[in-house]
């Protein structure tokens, strides 16, 4: 790595430590020419991923937009910014590690909603209310009807879960 001081090509790790999340790594360096220190990051080489959203059109997936979605969909849950920032984190890598370049907005909503159903009900049918776009109440009581065959218990929380969506 060229020091940006004196342009010289070697350098020594003064420290290493995970960075972003542990998707790189940060690494102090100093010039073996001037001493000078700068800080150098390594991460992985991702391929970009296109979105094909429902009404045709391609964008590259953004991390950020999708986090940002969701803090807004999941306000007033009790899930931590942290939480889906791991949610997000989980996608992102899902999404690396297929063959294909494109995925459908549709195909995102639901690997969403596969990690809210286990860390909160209420963020769950918030989301699934705006990535689903319910055509119908019938569509809402289903979503409802599929978190109580997991959870018989919950019957009670449909009229909270009710009065927040
Ligand atoms: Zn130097």
């Amino acid at each position: 790595m060229q020091c940006p001081s004196c342009q010289h090509t070697d350098s020594r790790v003064l420290e290493s430590r995970a960075a972003d999340a542990g998707r790189s790594v940060r690494r102090r360096r100093e010039c073996l020419n001037c001493d000078f220190r700068f800080t150098t990051y390594e991460r992985v080489e991702t391929v970009p991923i296109t979105v094909v959203k429902r009404n045709g059109s391609r964008e590259t997936f953004n991390r950020s937009k999708l986090l940002h979605g969701l803090l807004r969909a999941c306000q007033k849950t009790g899930l931590e910014p942290a939480h889906l920032e791991s949610v997000v984190d989980d996608i992102e890598i899902a999404l690396q590690q297929r063959n294909l370049r494109e995925v459908s907005s549709n195909e995102i909503g639901e690997l969403v909603l596969q990690q809210l159903r286990e860390m909160s009900e209420v963020a769950y049918v918030r989301f699934a209310s705006v990535y689903r776009q319910f055509q119908s109440v019938s569509d809402f009581v289903a979503t409802l009807e599929g978190l109580n065959n997991r959870n018989p218990t919950s019957t009670a929380n449909n009229t909270r879960l009710a009065a927040v969506v």
